[in-house]
């Protein structure tokens, strides 16, 4: 019956559906699975059990009586605990939101309800999805569960952990700058980034709202495109969130990749990049050439001032957006009062954060302050255009980029965590999607040392349907890599 949980949702559906095996029964499973293994992985901040179940029930009661159900009937979906849940504690994995209880649901949740999805709780991450290791966490690290001494990678690492040790069938996570192919990436899931605006961002906490997206995170690309496709779609409660007509990937589902032209751009495979991880990707690049694709090595070279625009942009962003909490509307405080009101603000502010958000609210104000604004921000957002116009460029001769997902592979807890800078050059590879606003995908390629390693595509502004071919395409054809789960 533990088989049950590695299916994909699209053949777990249509087994629920013709009744062989009741949402009841496989949503318990998944329970007893979480009881097992989560002690060793943390993938989760809060299980919902009850609520799931009763979801679940309600879900064979339609079956059984031959009531519509959504295309999501009883699958176990994991949500990262940046997205808002109506009634369930949404905390960011932060003191400061430790016992917020939102009184809505995101778009993407009422849309999963509406599907017949069923929430099985909520998963841990880097504080406000800061960070590439999931290690930033209020409530301690997620391991990943092909290596406990390593990290399952962020900020979606419990999305991702969740997924990969067969606790939840799908997930959902948020990309800002790579939270969701990251993580993918190290625990050799399928992470898609939707085109900026494809999904609706209303109800997930702010970190950087110029670059995220909720995104998902799945064992197949089948998977993510039926995801997708129940997420997306217009939102006049987001003002950013555009009306691209109903999404469709899963007829993309192809086998396909003739006359495919791939750019490489040599910036992606740079200094920093693990020898290993170079190899397994031009070893899938190369496969997809044997499909009838071909690819092309170019130079990007803004590409080499994306990460630190990057962090200048993420920062910025993060210090407007997180002035919001102040221990006064809503969220942590401390009990002592009698202090003014600035002096109140200060404490709550420095008690209710981590090291790491509290570093990037100093950075960011530093790059807003008067004097810098030119110099960093100003300078930073030039350098975004001039990438997305290079980038646009390259799109006019190439349908796809390739690169690695992440130029390393999948390090030890704590490696990482001494010096900020080693942590932000594991997003090398990730941010220019995010600073460009295109789709981009990470899928599993192989392995090295026993660990995996994903590959990414990039396309152009709604062009999903390029990366499911390719990355379908792809998934069917390499051969399966004898990674083992250590749990
Ligand atoms: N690791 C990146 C950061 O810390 C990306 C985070 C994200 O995508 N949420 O900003």
């Amino acid at each position: 019956m533990s088989d049950l949980l590695e299916l994909p949702a699209s053949r777990l559906i249509s087994k629920i559906r013709a009744q062989e095996v009741s949402a009841e029964e496989y949503i318990s499973k998944c329970y007893e699975r979480i009881e097992k293994v989560e002690k060793r992985i943390h993938a989760f901040i809060t299980l919902t059990e009850k609520m799931a179940l009763e979801k679940a029930r309600e879900v064979d009661a339609k079956i059984r009586s031959n009531r519509s159900v959504g295309s999501l009937a009883g699958i176990a979906v994991a949500v990262k605990d940046n997205i808002c849940t109506l009634g369930v504690r949404t905390t960011c994995a932060s003191k400061m939101l430790e016992s917020f209880t939102p009184p809505y649901d995101a778009t993407v949740v009422e849309r999963l309800k509406s599907q017949d999805a069923v929430i099985i709780g909520k998963t841990n991450m880097d504080e406000f999805a800061m960070g590439s290791s999931t290690e930033h966490s209020r409530f301690g690290p997620t391991r990943n569960p092909y290596d406990l001494s390593r990290v399952p990678g962020g900020s979606s690492g419990g999305s991702a952990a969740a997924v990969a040790s067969l606790e939840a069938t799908l997930a959902l996570g948020s990309d800002t700058g790579g939270s969701v192919r990251c993580p993918a990436s190290f625990c050799n899931l399928v992470g898609l980034k939707p085109t900026y605006g494809l999904v609706s961002r209303y109800g997930l906490i702010a970190y950087a709202n110029s670059l995220e997206q909720i995104s998902p995170i799945t064992k197949c690309v089948a998977d993510a495109a039926l995801l997708t496709d129940v997420i997306a779609g217009h939102d006049n409660r987001d003002s950013t969130s555009i009306d691209a007509g109903r999404s469709s990937l899963s007829r993309h589902l192809v086998e396909n990749v003739a006359g495919m032209r791939i750019g490489v751009p040599q910036e992606f495979f740079g200094r920093g990049t693990d020898r290993d991880v170079s190899k397994v990707v031009w070893k899938a690049i190369t496969k997809l050439e044997e499909l009838g694709a071909s690819h092309t090595e170019i130079k990007l070279e803004c590409l080499d001032y994306a990460l630190a625009s990057y962090y200048i942009i993420a920062t910025s962003e993060a210090s407007s957006n997180l002035a919001r909490y102040d221990g006064l509307r809503y969220g942590f405080r401390l009990e002592d009062d009698g202090y003014d009101w600035s002096t109140a603000f200060s404490r709550n502010r420095r008690s209710g954060f981590g090291a790491e958000v509290k570093r990037r609210i100093m950075l960011g104000t530093f790059a807003l302050s008067a004097g810098y604004y030119d110099e960093y921000y100003l300078k930073a957002q030039r350098v975004r255009t001039l990438i997305r116009q290079e980038l646009e460029k390259a799109f006019k001769s190439f349908e796809l980029l390739a690169a690695p997902t992440m130029p390393i592979l999948p390090f030890r807890l704590k490696e990482k965590l001494r010096d900020p800078l080693e942590m932000y050059m594991c997003d090398v590879d990730t941010v220019v999607a995010n600073l460009a606003g295109i789709p981009a995908i990470s899928v599993p390629c192989g392995s090295s040392r026993g660990l995996p390693v994903g590959i990414q595509f990039m396309a152009p502004v709604f062009r999903e349907d390029l990366l499911i071919r390719a990355a379908y395409t792809l998934e069917q054809n390499l051969v399966q890599t004898s990674l083992k789960l250590k749990i």
